[in-house]
This record gives C-alpha cells, structure tokens and sequence, in this order.
C-alpha cells in the first residue's frame, strides 16, 4: 500500500466513523423529537451538542409560554367560576362549548355529558327556545323555570367574535319573592284604610245631605262613629310608621339604660282604661331593673302585648306581668286567661296583618300590626318572641333579651 492509499484509507475510516457518529445523533435527535414533550434531551457534543443545546432552549421558551398561558385560562376559569350569575359559552349552533358551576346548577346541566349538546336540546321549556329562536336579544327574558314555584332567572344572550354567543344566568328568586312581599303589604295597607275611609265618607254624606231633617242625638251618633274610624285609620299610620322606622335600620340608633318598672306602670294604667275595670291585673317586675335599648322601641314590645293580652281576655279574666331569667336570657312575659290561639296559627302571628280572627282584631281596635313590630323591635335588641297558648284556657308571650342587655339600678 502506498502512502496515498494508505492515507485515503485513514480518511475514508475517519469519515466513515464521523459519518456513524452523525447517524447516531441523528437517530437519538429523531427518537428526542418524536418523544414527549419533557423528555430529558439527549447527550451531544461538537456541532451537536450546540444544536442540541438551542434546541432545548427553543423548546424550554415554548413550554414556559404553553405555562403561562395554561395559567392564564386557568385563572380566567376560576373568575368565570367566582361571578354571581351563571355563565354559558357556545358556538354558532348554540352547542355548549363552556359553563361555570352555578350554570350548571341553575339550568340543570351534566357538565361532563351536556358539553357540545345545542342547549335548546337540553333546557326544553317553550318560554326559554322561543326567546332563542326570536333571534332578538336587546331585552334580556324573565324565565320561571318552574311554574309551581317562585323561581326566576333572568336570561340574556350576548354574541361575541365571529360566531360565539355567550349566555348569562341571574337568579332573581329572592328580588321576585321581596318584590310579592311589598305588592302583598301595599294591597293590604289599602285595604285596611279603605274600610275607615269608605265609613267616613258614608257618614259626611248623610250629614251633608240630612243635616237639617236628622235629629240631633243621630247626628251625634253618626259623628262618633266617624271619630272611631278615625282613630283607627290614626293607629295604623302610628304603627306603619313604627314598622317602618324600626325596619329602616339595622341596630338603635337612641340605645339608653331604660328603668323598666316605671315604664311598666305607666302602661299598666292606660291597660287599665282600656279594661275598663274587666280584668285582674297582677305585676311582678323588679323595681331596679335597667334594660339597655331604645325606650320607645321597648314601650312598644310592651305595650303591644299588654294591650293584646286586654284585648283577647273576656271580661273577668287575669292577666299576669312578670319578669324571669334565665343563664342566657331575661324574659318579659305577660300571661292571659284570654281566648287563647289554635296552634296552626303561631308560627305566622307576627307577620304582618296576618290575625287569627279578623273580626275580633277589628273591633278591638287592632291593626294587625302589633306583633309585627313586637317582632322587629325585640330582633333590634337582639331578643326574640315565644309564645304559649291553648284555646280556651289562656295565652303567654314572652319577649326575650339577652344578658347583656340586663342590668340592676344601683350593681
Ligand atoms: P292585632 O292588632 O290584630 O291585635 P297583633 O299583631 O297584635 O294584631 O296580633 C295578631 C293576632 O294575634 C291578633 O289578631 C290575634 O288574633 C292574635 N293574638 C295576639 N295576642 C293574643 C292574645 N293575648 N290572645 C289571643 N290571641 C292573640
């Protein structure tokens, strides 16, 4: 072998060896790139380590931008998630792409199944597909998914990009159950001053009418009996205005140490007027007790169930006053041998005008207010009502306050 061959032979072997190590990269290269994304990268030197090394960094920027934007859906999910209303996105066709948690629980939906499935196909209610198919959606739809219940939704559908729309759940349950409530107590305060007013009216007519032929112990009559549904109307505005005053806020606004005994007494005298003599009347209240909370909202808790315990007592009856304690609670209660009220009717006695007898409440002079506001006043003193009865032997309302409220005059 000469030199020449002999130093071609070396270059051939040399580039052969080359030529397997580049083939053995290659493979290890192409093996990397068809693997997954975090597979360790393969070792290299010369030409391909460098090219392994840019390789890596490339695909270490790419999987730091896949990172951030993971986290940027992830955190605009959970945004979606915290909103109030239910949210849902779909496509053109209305096939649900994406929906949060209280969608899904308002509408009824399967996350993992309703997902692609037009949502005409799965919230089948004719009041809820014909406001998708109007195509109008500048006014959002008052939907009563249920008509046996009060339950509202409020539904607007928004479209956005090219041919998405996104669909937007309220639930209005609670505004639409406020809102029967406040129609419901409109009807009746119209109610119970039509009755007085419609009295009056009737007799200025007579009087304005008759006044030269009617004889003058009628007319006095007729005068009397508007003055009585005057004073009625009087005491409903009164108590209205109570109701309102002690609903319009939250806590006393005039808290005070109170002096219960002579708050008591002076009640009992005005109990004992309108008794007229028909009841025996017994009281047992501490002299010093002192309550912190408004006078005037504590003259009303007592006064009312006073009153009530006059009114619902036939002549001859007993009514007895007194004061108790307990480890947590101090109680107000004032016991009647009265008509007493069927147990069906306790739960709702303090709503407002709710009476067990309408007649009865009427001519006694009642509004059908006074537990109402017995009710809210004790709640603004953080007390409670409870009452005991049985029909025909006697009823007992205990107002309730708590300890910290109690004190003694003079400790
Ligand atoms: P009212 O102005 O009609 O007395 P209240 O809110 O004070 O209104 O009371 C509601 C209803 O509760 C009354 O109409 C009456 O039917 C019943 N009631 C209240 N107190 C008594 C009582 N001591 N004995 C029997 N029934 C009572």
């Amino acid at each position: 072998m000469t030199f020449l061959e002999g130093l071609l032979l070396g270059t051939v072997v040399v580039l052969a060896f080359r030529l397997y190590l580049h083939r053995r990269y290659l493979n290890r290269m192409l093996a990397w790139i068809s693997g997954p994304l975090d597979a360790p990268v393969p070792d290299a030197s010369g030409i391909w380590g460098e090219f392994v090394s840019r390789m890596n960094r490339r695909v270490k920027t790419r999987q730091h931008e896949k990172d951030l934007l993971e986290k940027s859906l992830e955190q605009f999910q959970s945004a979606l998630e915290a909103l109030p209303d239910g949210v849902i996105f779909m496509d053109a066709h209305r096939r649900i792409l994406w929906m949060n948690t209280l969608a899904v629980n308002l509408m009824g939906l399967l996350p993992g199944q309703d997902k692609g499935t037009p949502i005409e196909h799965l919230v089948r209610e004719p009041e809820f597909v014909s406001y998708l198919q109007t195509g109008d959606f500048t006014e959002p739809l008052m939907y009563h998914p249920h008509r046996r219940d009060q339950t509202c939704f409020m539904i607007s559908l928004i479209n956005y990009g090219a041919d998405r729309q996104l669909l937007t759940i309220r639930d209005l349950t609670q505004l639409e159950k406020l809102e029967t409530v406040r129609r419901d107590f409109v009807a009746n305060v119209s109610h119970e001053l039509k009755t007085p007013l419609t009295v009056i009216s009737g007799f200025i007519e007579t009087l304005q009418t008759h006044h030269e032929t009617l004889p003058i112990e009628k007319r006095q009559r007729f005068l009397d009996m508007a003055m009585a549904q005057a004073q009625q109307m009087g005491r409903l505005v009164h108590d209205l205005l109570t109701l309102s005053s002690l609903e319009a806020r939250a806590s006393l606004v005039d808290e005070k140490n109170v002096h219960i005994k002579p708050l008591i007494d002076e009640l009992i005298i005005s109990a004992e007027a309108l008794s007229a003599g028909g009841h025996d009347m017994t009281v047992e209240i501490p002299d010093n007790l002192v309550l912190r909370g408004s006078a005037s909202a504590l003259r009303s808790i007592f006064g009312n169930l006073i009153n009530n315990a006059v009114n619902y007592t036939p002549s001859g009856g007993q009514i007895h006053i007194r004061w108790q304690e307990t480890d947590s609670e101090g109680g107000f209660s004032v016991q009647d041998t009265g008509i007493g009220i069927p147990a069906v009717h306790l739960p709702r006695l303090s709503e407002r005008f709710y009476r067990v007898d309408q007649g009865r409440s009427r001519d006694t002079g009642g509004t059908g207010l006074g537990l109402a506001i017995v009710k809210h006043a004790l709640s603004r003193h953080q007390g409670h009502l409870s009452i005991e009865s049985q029909v025909g032997t006697g009823s007992t309302f205990t107002a309730w306050f708590p300890t910290n409220r109690i004190s003694r005059n003079g400790q």
